[in-house]
């Protein structure tokens, strides 16, 4: 049994479909489960139709628009046949949508954001599955919330893993071609939860992790996993083997390619992850596993755009102690900030985050009170693993370094 997963990407429009297709063609697709995301850009296009519901009502309706446009022409391209089934399918999410939008009491924008969002998979898997039955490609649309379980933590759900095995286990049917939704899940209550931006690996790892899968393929736009990201640095280069654990260090520290959560049930159960180019499916890619640490051993860069750089000292000029930072992390904790750095002296301590939440200000206020406070936005956070001086200097070449941070394996520059 084989999971493939295709990201949005690979699904932006009706050869990206077609293209699917011609993988699953090439590489068979019996005992397969496809995992799918929206469609190109659909998730961010939800997220303006979230944000324009909460804080722009009369940009509402035009926002959902140019969602049902962009798949209007994907579907148009797709199906020649007008009176195609698919159409109603997909009008009909429409209207759901736009009834939860109208009809919805709940001012938690977390939950909101979750119930409108999920739309862009519901919607991706639908147009998908349909064609492929077009075309003779027999496959079985299942709702991925009937299958993976959650706690109620919108935006950033846990999984509950009995729940989820047991769904899986009464319910899957493993030798056909299934296919379903990533990053949703639901909670309890069956409203619909989320597994955090990117999260549809994590949904391909968790159905693999159930089934006892024999591999998940992660279809992208590059060769496979790069000692860079391609779109900041030049002249990256394939990594052929990584180990579960080097990908999880690497995943850790921000490199987009696989979402961090991905690894850990594949590594528990030896599953090899495969990340393959969706235009040339039939190249090695890159091969995650036990064996290899890293082919070929080189450094690796990873970026963090976007970051914030707080530094805090006592107001008093005494030390910054245990009680102290005991304190800041509950800040930390209570405003959801992802930790990417901490580094302290005597008198200081520095913390670069991501401001996911967008909980900075509330943040600052409360640190403020107690502590001298002196914060850059927008500042860059640079990881190198297996690094050397040639890649360091690289690095830092026309920047001011803000912060710098060395183990043996990693260092971490953040800069302005
Ligand atoms: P998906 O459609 O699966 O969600 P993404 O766009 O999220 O795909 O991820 C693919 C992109 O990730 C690539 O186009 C590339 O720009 C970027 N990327 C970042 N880091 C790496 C890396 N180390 N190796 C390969 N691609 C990377
Ligand atoms: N569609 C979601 C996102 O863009 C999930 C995913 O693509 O993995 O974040
Ligand atoms: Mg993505």
């Amino acid at each position: 049994m084989q999971v493939f997963k295709f990201g949005g990407a690979s699904v932006n429009d009706a050869e990206g479909v077609k293209n699917l297709a011609s993988v699953l063609q090439k590489l068979g697709y019996t005992n397969t489960l496809v995992v799918v995301s929206a469609m190109g850009k659909t998730t961010n296009a939800l997220e303006l139709v979230i944000t324009n519901y909460f804080d722009h009502k009369t940009k509402l309706q035009s926002s959902i628009q140019d969602v049902i446009k962009f798949h209007n022409a994907i579907l148009i391209d797709l199906f020649d046949n007008e009176n195609h089934v698919v159409f109603q399918k997909i009008s009909e999410f429409f209207n759901e949508l736009n009834w939860f939008l109208r009809t919805n009491k709940s001012p938690d924008y977390n939950f909101v954001y979750d119930q409108v969002i999920g739309f862009g998979e519901l919607i991706s898997t639908t147009i998908i599955s349909e064609y492929l039955n077009t075309i003779g490609l027999k496959n079985n649309w299942i709702d991925v919330r009937d299958y993976i379980k959650t706690d109620s933590y919108y935006r950033s759900a846990n999984v509950n893993w009995e729940k989820t095995q047991n769904q899986i286990t009464t319910n899957y049917k493993k030798s056909i071609l299934n296919i379903t939704q990533g990053f949703l899940s639901s909670d309890a209550n069956n409203f619909t939860t989320t597994l955090g931006r990117e999260g549809s690996d994590y949904t391909a790892a968790i159905f693999a992790y159930c089934l006892n899968a024999n591999s998940v393929t992660i279809w992208k736009d590059v060769p496979g996993v790069l000692n860079a990201d391609p779109r900041y640095f030049e002249n990256a280069r394939l990594l052929n083997k990584i180990s579960y654990r080097e990908a999880i260090e690497l995943a850790f520290y921000g490199a987009s390619v696989i979402h961090p959560k991905t690894l850990q049930p594949l590594q528990r159960k030896e599953i090899p992850l495969f990340v393959k180019s969706f235009l040339n499916p039939e190249d090695s890619g890159t091969r995650i596993g036990k064996e290899v640490v890293l082919e070929p051993m080189i450094p690796c860069f990873i970026v963090k755009k976007n970051q914030v750089l707080i530094r805090l000292s006592s107001l008093d000029f005494s030390y910054i102690v245990e009680e102290n930072i005991s304190e800041i992390f509950n800040l930390l904790h209570l405003y959801k900030m992802k930790v990417d750095v901490i580094q302290n002296s005597a008198i200081s301590f520095s913390v670069c985050i991501d401001n996911i939440y967008n909980n900075l200000e509330k943040l600052l206020h409360h640190l403020k009170a107690k502590f001298k406070v002196t914060c850059y936005e927008n500042v860059s956070l640079y990881t190198i693993r297996h690094y050397n001086e040639k890649a360091i200097t690289q690095i830092e070449a026309g920047k001011t370094v803000l912060l710098k941070q060395l183990t043996p394996k990693t260092v971490q520059v953040v800069t302005k």
